[in-house]
């Protein structure tokens, strides 16, 4: 079995597409060509990537969230390969697992007091899931509210929940008793709330998906306080905010709040094993799981082992005295102040926003001009989508650096890169922007790439 890993990828070098196309889902391998994403990435090490080529690409884009601690991270590395060396018993299912003890005990450790039961699984959506499941059997309400724009995963339950209508259409109908309201409007929140049927709201402090967008200060107060009056559950989705990416170790602490239960995944494991958590409330919990007959009622079979155990306890190791929530603070100043002179020079970005290293700009509808007097017209609302996927392009092929879109906002392109991110590659990133966005003014490739998708539109 030496090697075996090594040589089966090296038989496979260049059909990494085709494997894909066959095997996995030629509908997305298809959206990559069309897109003129035609690379595989063979080994990434801190903020790089680098390609069959051995050519290195930054990565702003973070895998959405995962790489806080920049691509296989030394200290994870290391404590993965002390657990296989350890022949632990993981997964017995009869046992307290050691490991999975002190990895809650350190996740709480991070947290409020009072949050101090912690369920492992293994993705951001069965954490989402989980708050649900733990909101209904401690309330015995069944109403759950969520917002618009929101992206909470997109098992059921998370999807019932998901601000995007066009993710949920497929699968309807989903979780009875599952609304939206909007975000960042606490009348909408009271009115729904007031009815005194709403097990949970669960709420993004910046929604990620949905386009970097950052509530008014007060907003989650205000959630924390409608909760309380009508006995409802405060669920904070922190799954791609959370451990230091928003320039504090949780975005919540922005508000000096405690949530009622807390969802985390993506960074929590150093981007190596996947890992999801969902923290409550002691007394939450007791309601729902605290006698045992209720204890059984909401697992995972892999919940809590121990590779995940192990990444968690070093990813968190390594945020702390790294001081990565401090670093993505400072760093994220220095890059927001740069984005911010860019749109003072390119009236095409509407917006610049976000906290620490959770940033994003929107753009204009402003190819709209050119397109409208063209075939292409036919694609109205997609303009400013195509122009990000354009400009992700243009740097991806002429400056090297991986950055992308949100899933809910295709207008807005994500700013994200690993908080071990530094001051020059952060001016890196701004200087290639600029440059694509100087030369962005003709339109030629967004025309080119829009005539594509117009004819994978009609079928050719
Ligand atoms: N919650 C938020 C805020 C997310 O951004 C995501 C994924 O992007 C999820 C939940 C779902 O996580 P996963 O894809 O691990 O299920």
């Amino acid at each position: 079995m030496d090697e075996l890993i090594a040589r089966l990828l090296s038989d496979a070098r260049g059909r990494a597409f085709e494997l894909h196309r066959s095997f996995v889902n030629p509908g997305f391998v298809d959206l990559l060509q069309l897109a003129g994403y035609g690379r595989t990435f063979v080994r990434a090490s801190g903020v790089e990537l680098f390609d069959e080529s051995g050519a290195s690409y930054l990565d702003f884009c973070s895998g959405y969230g995962v790489l806080n601690l920049g691509y296989n991270p030394p200290a994870v590395k290391a404590a993965l390969r002390e657990v296989l060396e350890a022949d632990l018993p993981g997964f017995a299912q009869v046992d307290c697992p050691t490991l999975e003890g002190l990895a809650a005990q350190a996740l709480c450790r991070t947290l409020p007091s009072g949050l101090d039961r912690v369920f492992f699984c293994c993705t951001g959506t069965e954490a989402v899931e989980a708050a649900l499941k733990l909101a209904r059997a401690s309330t015995r309400r069944s109403r759950l509210i969520g917002c618009e724009g929101a992206y909470h995963g997109l098992t059921l339950g998370s999807l019932a929940l998901n601000g995007n209508a066009a993710m949920r259409a497929p699968f309807e109908p989903l979780t009875p008793g599952a609304a939206r309201i909007p975000f960042d409007d606490e009348r909408a929140l009271e009115r729904e709330l007031s009815r005194r049927d709403v097990a949970a709201f669960v709420v993004e402090p910046i929604q990620g998906e949905g386009g970097c967008v950052v509530p008014r200060a007060g907003y989650l107060r205000a959630a924390r306080e409608l909760c309380d009056r009508y006995g409802t559950l405060l669920v904070v989705d922190e799954v791609q905010t959370g451990l230091g990416r928003t320039g504090s170790l949780f975005s919540f602490e922005r508000e000096a709040i405690v949530p009622d239960a807390v969802c985390l995944a993506k960074a929590l494991s150093g981007g190596l094993v996947p890992v999801g958590a969902m923290v409550a409330r002691g007394t939450v919990h007791a309601r729902a799981y605290g006698t045992t007959a209720t204890q059984g009622l909401h697992g995972t079979t892999f919940g809590g082992g121990p590779m995940a155990m192990a990444a968690v306890l070093a990813t968190l190791k390594v945020v702390q005295e790294e001081q990565l929530a401090q670093a993505a603070a400072d760093l994220g100043r220095h890059l927001k102040d740069r984005l911010q002179e860019l749109a003072r020079r390119h009236p095409i970005i509407r917006e610049v926003r976000g906290h620490g290293l959770m940033l994003a700009l929107e753009f204009q509808d402003a190819s709209r001009g050119w397109l409208e007097k063209t075939p292409l017209s036919r694609l109205s609302g997609a303009t400013a989508a195509l122009f990000v996927q354009h400009v992700a392009l243009q740097l991806m092929n002429e400056h090297r650096i991986v950055a992308q879109s949100a899933v809910n906002a295709p207008a807005v392109l994500k700013v994200m890169p690993p908080l071990i991110v530094r001051r020059e590659q952060c001016d890196r990133f701004v200087d290639a922007l600029d440059k694509v966005l100087e030369g962005a003014g003709h339109g030629s490739a967004i025309a080119k790439l829009a005539l594509e998708a117009l004819k994978v539109k009609a079928g050719r």
